[in-house]
């Protein structure tokens, strides 16, 4: 084996054991116990300054923040009053996360419980028509069942409880977590390990965050590149809209942060690899997938497309290479370095931005277009999925852009065999020329396009809670990327001088803990119940006395 093998070999070693210690207990044992004795809540008289700062819209606080909704919660299951709305609402986020075998049960043992007015736990403010409503219907498996429930109980909690959360040591609680999530990010935090992938302006590692032992990709944006190819517009967007967006269906944001030579985003790592590299890496000799496994990864792909264009956000850039899959195998859209987002107002956009073969061709003419772009796009990753190979070129074959583009204007695309019918006509109802005619987006929603036939077989409801089984499962012992030596290096950039405008941008770039992943990391970890201690009962813990 020569050297470069060698050291792909090391290097894989290290990031699949360091991979593989992060399921479950395991954790704690890979954390560096120095940097996770840095993770510490601060004195309460430290917190001051948050009492007025913190957002505490009730949404944001008590629902939406992982940690948050915890102590929000242990504060409710202390009081009396609240107690059975507590449950309620635990059991409601249950009904609506298990199988639907286990939901008419479930269902019926919530009726009883809550909904019944001879009950000890009788959820009072919960108006009738909504509890009549449940006890209609609650022998179907509905995952939406108790949708208006939980908006009566959200309401109810916000207008009767919030206030005195607020008063609560629950809430002084939150406080510490806030300061402690508001400290700054260094490199210290992080241990590297193998490259995953190459980037326009830097290369992609996995790492670990020492103190929690949670692995992360980090994609590293050197600074003197991107102000040499004039990359900070991009890469700001790009940060801007990952702290944005929150779906199972893209990549996550946790930590934005800077080192002396590069811009940092920790993001969620995807192990299994891009979709171009199972396309046409995984089986050289027999490329492509079957129907099956396109359907489940194109049905993922929307429901991704589908959050961005409710946010207002065209991504411009689908394709295999930037739609990856995570240890189970599902699928998440990344790389969001050329998404553009649509003023308040405003409905259509323009520029040129993509990968050729892929651009719709209202984008190429020049046009203005909208979320369109997108379903284009879509339809070429879908037909290259099946086919291993783009719609506008034949395999292996080597063609201009200008050609490339001449054929998406002019050409109509042709199928081979193994396409079925429905798959076909989803194809080109996607790459339907004129975006007026495309399938994808209409009010709001992707109804029309997830009600083709070519989904006829799928649980949208499923899908999107991440409830459905992949079609296939990436080795947990396997690396699915490049050898080390097959990245390809850098050049050095040479007269590029950083000023104190480039700082300050770095410093706008750096704003450190993302605060929704960085409580789900803290939860997940273990962390959380670790930092969280209560004295013994009734006393209050000293951290906590003014
Ligand atoms: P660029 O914007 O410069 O194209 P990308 O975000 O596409 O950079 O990242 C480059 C490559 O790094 C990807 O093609 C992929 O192979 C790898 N990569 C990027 N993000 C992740 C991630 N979250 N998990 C695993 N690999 C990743
Ligand atoms: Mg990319
Ligand atoms: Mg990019």
């Amino acid at each position: 084996m020569d050297i470069g093998g060698l050291e792909t070999v090391v290097a894989n070693s290290a990031y699949v054991a360091a991979r593989g210690s992060v399921d479950g207990n395991a954790a704690a044992t890979m954390r560096d116990k120095k940097m996770r004795a840095k993770l510490k809540l601060p004195h309460i008289t430290q917190c001051g300054h948050l009492k007025d700062t913190v957002d505490q819209t009730f949404d944001s606080m008590c629902v939406k923040q992982p940690i948050g909704k915890r102590l929000f919660r242990q504060y409710l299951e202390g009081e009396e009053a609240f107690k059975s709305a507590a449950d309620l609402w635990k059991k409601i986020e249950d009904y609506a996360t298990s199988e639907e075998k286990d939901r008419p049960q479930k269902a019926q043992k919530m009726v009883n419980k809550f909904f019944d007015s001879a009950s000890k736990t009788f959820c009072s403010f919960l108006e009738e028509k909504a509890v009549s409503r449940v006890r209609e219907d609650h022998k179907h498996s509905r995952g939406d069942l108790f949708k208006e429930t939980e908006q009566q109980l959200l309401k109810h909690l916000e207008e009767k409880a919030l206030e005195a959360y607020r008063g609560s040591l629950f809430f002084l609680r939150f406080l510490q977590f806030k300061w402690l999530e508001g400290q700054s990010v260094t490199e210290e935090w992080f241990m590297d390990f193998r490259v995953l992938g190459k980037g326009g302006f830097g290369e992609v590692h996995a790492c670990q965050m020492k103190a929690t032992g949670k692995m992360y990709a980090n994609k590293k944006l050197n600074k003197k590149r991107l102000k040499k190819r004039n990359g900070y517009e991009g890469a700001i967007v790009e940060k801007r809209i990952l702290v944005k967006v929150h779906s199972r269906f893209i990549v996550t944001l946790a930590y934005a942060f800077q080192t002396k030579l590069d811009l940092c985003l920790v993001m969620t790592i995807m192990n299994g690899g891009d979709l171009r590299f199972h396309v046409y890496n995984v089986d050289e000799k027999n490329p492509g997938f079957g129907e099956d496994r396109a359907c489940f990864y194109t049905a993922q792909i929307i429901c991704g497309l589908e959050h961005l264009h409710q946010h207002r956000i065209i991504y411009r850039d689908l394709k295999p290479e930037n739609v990856l899959l995570d240890d189970a195998g599902h699928v998440r859209i990344s790389d969001l370095g050329l998404a553009t987002e649509l003023p308040e107002g405003q409905d259509k956009t323009k520029g040129y931005a993509g990968t050729p073969g892929f651009m719709a061709p209202e984008l190429l003419k020049n046009e203005a277009y909208d979320y369109s772009v997108d379903y284009f796009t879509l339809g070429v990753t879908l037909y290259e999925m099946i086919a291993a190979k783009g719609p506008f070129r034949s395999r292996g074959e080597k063609v201009e852009n200008k050609e490339v583009t001449r054929r998406i204007l002019n050409d109509p695309v042709s199928y081979p065999e193994t396409f079925s019918s429905d798959c076909k006509l989803l194809c080109e109802a996607l790459m339907e020329k004129d975006p007026a005619k495309r399938l994808g987006f209409k009010n709001n929603q992707c109804v029309e396009l997830k009600d083709h036939p070519y989904f006829k077989t799928l649980n949208w409801g499923r899908l999107e809670a991440g409830l459905m089984d992949p079609p296939f499962v990436p080795d947990p012992k396997m690396v699915y990327a490049k050898d080390i030596s097959d990245v390809g290096a850098f050049s050095t950039i040479k007269g590029v001088v950083l000023d104190d405008k480039d700082k300050e941008f770095y410093k706008d770039f750096s704003s450190g803990n993302i605060p929704i992943p960085w409580q789900e990391e803290m939860v997940e970890t273990g962390v959380f119940g670790e930092l969280n201690a209560w004295g013994a009962k009734g006393s209050t813990p000293n951290d906590l006395r003014y």
